[in-house]
């Protein structure tokens, strides 16, 4: 924790839970003032937003679908509106729905690509246009857009794939106003979505270097870090941060 992002603005997509809520409380820590977004959790939003005013930050909560981009606009409008700019965005909102890729449905297949890569397309375009010079993109992308050891994730490894080329193709076209383009690459970390325990996380955990899932505040630290000042020479980057799963 530091005040090394004391006067940011962020504002971070599907942070009412797991790895996002982890990533809004840390930029709050570390001073931002923080608008999270997400679709469903009206109550687990508000409860993020309480624990860091509590703390004394400053945050707002803001329902928009990543998939609807009159909702995302309108989020970003809102957010920027209440905490007067933007500097940092930070695209978590995503979602994987295992299943052997001959068996998914146009439907599943679609909504896949749809949260995580085209939610990613129209949140940047929309926050663009607002950010600050020297600003800061990060996307959480994940180890699988790398290298890929567990089979029916195939739809979800080709978004993650996508996210890598995403941030190295716009960090070519923000750079010359000092804003960053990261892709932080967890592997399995303990959430709703990839839960530790049970059948689906013993061959996780097995593919990593270390024997242990990681936790949100793993990918949080990353965050804050890229998102500071130390980090304004990292650009077009894919930061994997994985327990060795890659190794
Ligand atoms: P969770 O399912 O635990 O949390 C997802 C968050 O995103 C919730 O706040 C949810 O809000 C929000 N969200 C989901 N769909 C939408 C949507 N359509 N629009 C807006 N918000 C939405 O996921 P994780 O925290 O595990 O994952 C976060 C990111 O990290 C994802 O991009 C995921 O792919 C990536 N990742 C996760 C890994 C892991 O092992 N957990 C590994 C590698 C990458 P609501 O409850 O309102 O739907």
């Amino acid at each position: 924790m530091s005040n090394e992002l004391e006067n940011k603005v962020a504002f971070v997509s599907g942070g009412s839970r797991g790895i996002g809520a982890a990533i809004a409380k840390r930029l709050a820590a570390d001073g931002a003032r923080v608008a999270i977004t997400y679709a469903k959790g009206a109550d687990a939003a508000a409860e993020v937003v309480k624990t860091i005013e509590g703390a004394g930050g400053r945050a707002i909560a803001i329902q928009a679908d990543a998939t609807d981009p009159a909702a995302v606009k309108a989020a970003i409008d809102r957010a920027v509106a209440l905490l007067g700019k933007l500097d940092i965005l930070v695209n978590n909102a995503g979602t994987a729905i295992p299943k052997q890729f001959e068996e998914a449905t146009l439907e599943e297949l679609d909504r896949v690509i749809d949260i995580n890569l085209r939610g990613v397309f129209i949140t940047t375009q929309a926050a663009l246009k607002h950010m600050n010079n020297g600003g800061r993109i990060i996307t959480i992308g994940s180890c699988v857009g790398e290298r890929m050891m567990t089979p029916g994730l195939v739809a979800y490894s080709a978004t993650k794939g996508a996210i890598r080329m995403f941030t190295q193709g716009l960090s070519r076209e923000v750079g010359d106003r000092g804003i960053t383009v990261n892709n932080i690459q967890p592997g399995p970390i303990d959430t709703d979505l990839n839960p530790a325990s049970g059948e689906w996380a013993v061959p996780q955990k097995a593919n990593t270097a270390l024997n242990r899932y990681g936790t949100v505040d793993d990918i949080a630290a990353m965050v804050g870090f890229v998102a500071g000042p130390g980090a304004s020479y990292i650009t077009g980057a894919n930061l994997t941060v994985d327990g060795g799963t890659n190794a």
